[in-house]
């Protein structure tokens, strides 16, 4: 039986809606240039600055994470300057890609995937390019399930240089601490279908004072993500266009569950649910991507590199219980399997995964014994 309403979706985005969200989203249509929509674009936008950790207001686009990070490259630099990008990932190599598109000289930094920039790395990098004009970061590289060290990186690149930091926050904002503010990051992005619960189509933007100097100088052209554009608008509690009012009524549900959890509940339980998920997979002996420092609370990746079996062979047996789990990209394509833990995700839904996971090794003849991914995972919980 494979009930759709029952289907757990572990992969790293999208995440499964709650109830609460599904509901809120399913109010009737209003006008988006009457008082209820510029009410509720406000409330997202106030409640957004304890996500991103800033005074600023963000900004709200349509569009999915990729829009965002398209207008962080078209807003910051300009054909003619010179930017870093660090990867670690796909989804650092899209950043690198962007900026290439658009005419930017591009420094890349790229770090073996499945571990995280480290900030010595970057200083020496960041020195040896001194035109950089932005410095591109990744927070949770998805694809490799590791967290980069955003505070750390951000100050060995302002100890350096003047360059911008623009950080992928997509698929971990929510779900671990963000003080852009204090870090002194001067763009950060997000999108809305991880951490925040919500189907794909916004994405989020919060902007330093210095990068609005330096976007409001920019002379390239560009029109439906030039963020002046939604900056001025929401001083005016309003889009440039129209905006995702159904999404938005989703946004505001959202924030307001996360509120009710409690911030640092919130990253808490993320904790856990990644700790749960490498004590399991540890217990069944299946070796693990990244190390405990580099991990991401929101993603797990199991290194098929290491298996005598394969981990796509692992998805389609888990899909059939269905539990359905992510595999690689790139050259990590078909090499390993990542399992999503963030946004609508307890410590329940990772006992289900673990168990589900440990029945696909059994039926595959991987030499696993029942219930011990689960026990360990048990043990994280009960503090044993
Ligand atoms: C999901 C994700 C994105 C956005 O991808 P879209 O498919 O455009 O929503 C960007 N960066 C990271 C790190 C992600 O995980």
């Amino acid at each position: 039986m494979n009930w759709q309403d029952k289907a757990h979706l572990r992969i790293p985005g999208p995440t499964p809606i709650p109830l609460r969200i599904q509901q809120a989203m399913s109010k009737p249509m209003i006008g988006h240039r009457g008082q209820a929509a510029s009410r509720l674009l406000q409330e997202c936008a106030t409640s957004l600055r304890a996500l991103f950790g800033t005074t600023h207001t963000p900004l709200i686009l349509t569009g999915s994470g990729t829009s965002a990070l398209e207008a962080a490259v078209t807003n910051a630099v300009q054909p003619g300057d010179e930017a870093i990008v660090v990867v670690t990932g796909a989804f650092g190599d899209r950043f690198a890609k962007i900026v290439e598109r658009y005419g930017i000289a591009l420094h890349r930094l790229d770090v073996p995937w499945g571990t995280s920039c480290s900030p010595e790395q970057l200083a020496t990098f960041v020195q040896n390019h001194p035109r950089a004009k932005a410095v591109f970061l990744t927070y949770c590289e998805t694809s490799t399930a590791v967290l980069n060290p955003i505070a750390e990186l951000a100050k060995a690149v302002h100890d350096h240089s003047d360059a911008l930091v623009i950080v992928d926050g997509v698929s971990c904002l929510g779900a671990v601490p963000c003080h852009m503010d204090d870090w002194q990051v001067d763009i950060m992005v997000t999108g809305s279908q991880k951490v925040l619960m919500l189907p794909p189509g916004l994405a989020m933007v919060a902007v330093s004072e210095r990068a609005w100097k330096r976007i409001e100088q920019q002379t390239q052209p560009r029109f439906y993500l030039d963020l002046t554009a939604y900056k001025r608008s929401m001083e005016q509690h309003s889009a440039p266009y129209t905006p995702a009012v159904s999404l938005l009524y989703g946004l505001k549900e959202a924030l307001l569950m996360l509120e009710e959890e409690g911030w640092e509940n919130v990253f808490a339980r993320h904790q856990r649910l990644m700790r749960m998920t490498r004590a399991g997979l540890r217990a069944l002996g299946l070796p693990l991507l990244t190390s405990d420092d580099d991990a991401s609370p929101t993603v797990t990746a199991i290194d098929g590199r290491q298996t005598a079996w394969d981990t796509e062979s692992l998805r389609k047996h888990m899909s059939e219980m269905n539990v359905t789990i992510a595999g690689g990209q790139q050259h990590l394509k078909g090499q390993i399997a990542r399992i999503g833990h963030m946004g609508y995700c307890d410590e329940l839904d990772v006992l289900t995964v673990l168990g589900v996971l440990e029945m696909a090794c059994f039926k595959m003849g991987v030499p696993v014994e029942l219930g011990t991914g689960v026990k360990a995972a048990q043990e994280v919980i009960l503090h044993v």
